[in-house]
């Protein structure tokens, strides 16, 4: 049964196609309800009468399509105000669009492989144009409907699936939770370590590009296995999340005339440009970089502190430390004639422990073998909490206690400050 309105809630009556945009504040959490109507949360349905918690600081929009009345309480510091021009006309054009190629793919299960695959969507655009944000809605619409698509997020700045820094595939069975966001059932990670692809690395300045498309590259093949044995999936087909990494000012503007210069020999290729929603908010980096220790912190403890991670103990000599690429050149002189040192960006080179791991995040590989470690996903992450060179012990949080799936680690950038 519905509880009653506390006193200091108030209603909010929205119009049909409109939106109520909500920055939760800093310091208290929000709850609303759908008093009357229907409406969604990117994609997902707003069940009636039931109060919703919503945690400090998260953005969204509640947006109904036929007309609805919120009731919110608490949220002090929360700022909120209803718009009426919206782009989710053309968002759910697009989502007709794929549910067509869906049922088409469906329709040739059992006949040749192209025609069977489902649509394979990727959102592309700068940083704050709400890329995520269509891919949720794309992905929502899609499960909705009873599809299971796979989400795929190539952005390793923010890391919708896992922690950041890292890619990662997931089917995506229900329509996402607002606020507790994917699932993470059993995800496909392969851990990059950084948060860009082009970062400072132990004091070098390595471009590691060529390590993240190697990592994109495995990943796709993963997916591509599984999809030939999963019919159902490759009719649901992908939507792939990108970073807004795109090159230059300006670029934005051209960018979509770009991809249809670039794409005008692939006859299956569509480019399909769409308005950034007036909602979407911009971050900026201290933001980012928050919200990253946020994304980390609910790795292990979970979003409303659910999880109760363990603090474990090793021998140095129980775990062997990798990291990729970003090693140390050859020298000169053992370099053949006429040859320039190059620092292999995919190499994997052996890390000492020692106290600069303090206070990092590692991924535990899969891998048996140090060869193994790039074509390998990873089981999840640990973090270093202690480092006592004199005893050779480290100690680190890791998800559970017991040992981890593998002693072998990949070492990145990927730093975080318990607070
Ligand atoms: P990045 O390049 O960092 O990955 P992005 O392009 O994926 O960013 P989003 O994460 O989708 O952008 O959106 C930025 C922020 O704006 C998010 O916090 C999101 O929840 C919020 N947002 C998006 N659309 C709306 C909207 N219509 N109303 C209110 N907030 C919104």
């Amino acid at each position: 049964m519905a509880s009653s309105a506390p006193s200091s809630a108030r209603q909010v009556k929205l119009e049909r196609e409109c939106e109520l945009r909500i920055e939760v504040g800093e310091n208290s959490p929000l709850r609303l309800r759908l008093l009357s109507g229907t409406a969604e949360i990117f994609g997902t349905e707003i069940p009636p009468e039931i109060w919703l918690n919503f945690p400090p600081r998260l953005k969204f929009a509640i947006f109904t399509w036929h007309g609805a009345t919120i009731e919110m309480d608490g949220g002090a510091d929360t700022s909120d105000y209803v718009a009426d021009e919206t782009p989710m006309i053309s968002y759910v054009n697009v989502h007709a669009v794929l549910e067509a190629r869906r049922n088409r793919a469906k329709a040739c299960s059992s006949g040749d492989s192209d025609s069977s695959q489902g649509p394979r969507v990727i959102v592309v655009g700068p940083t704050d144009s709400g890329k995520s944000t269509l891919s949720r809605m794309l992905l929502s619409w899609a499960a909705k409907q009873g599809w299971k698509p796979t989400f795929v997020d190539l952005d390793v700045g923010q890391g919708s699936i896992t922690v950041p820094g890292c890619i990662a595939a997931t089917p995506i069975e229900m329509p996402i939770d607002p606020v507790e966001g994917i699932p993470l059932e059993m995800p496909l990670v392969y851990f990059y370590g950084h948060i860009t692809p082009s970062q400072l690395f132990c004091g070098l300045c390595s471009n590691n590009i060529e390590l993240y498309k190697v990592l994109v590259k495995e990943l796709a093949q993963t997916l591509e296995r599984q999809f030939a044995g999963n019919a159902e999936s490759r009719a649901a087909g992908m939507v792939i999340n990108t970073m807004g990494w795109i090159e230059g000012v300006g670029y934005e503007e051209k960018l979509c005339s770009m991809l249809r210069d670039v794409l005008k020999s692939k006859p299956k290729v569509d480019v399909v440009k769409l308005q950034k929603s007036g909602g979407v908010v911009s971050r900026t980096p201290k933001y980012r970089q928050k919200s990253r220790g946020h994304r980390i912190r609910e790795y292990f403890y979970g979003l409303a502190n659910d999880l109760s991670p363990h603090s474990n103990v090793a021998n140095f000599s129980d775990l062997s430390v990798y990291r990729i690429g970003g090693g140390p050149q050859a020298p000169r002189s053992a370099l053949p004639i006429g040859a320039e040192p190059a620092a292999d960006p995919t190499r994997v080179v052996a890390v000492n422990i020692s106290q600069d791991l303090l206070h990092l995040v590692l991924a535990v590989s899969f891998a048996k073998e140090p060869e193994e470690i790039i074509s390998s996903n990873v089981a999840g992450f640990i973090y270093i909490t202690d480092v006592d060179v004199q005893r050779k012990k480290l100690t680190y949080l890791a998800p559970s206690a017991g040992e981890p799936p593998s002693r072998i680690l990949i070492l990145g950038t990927l730093a975080w400050l318990e607070s």
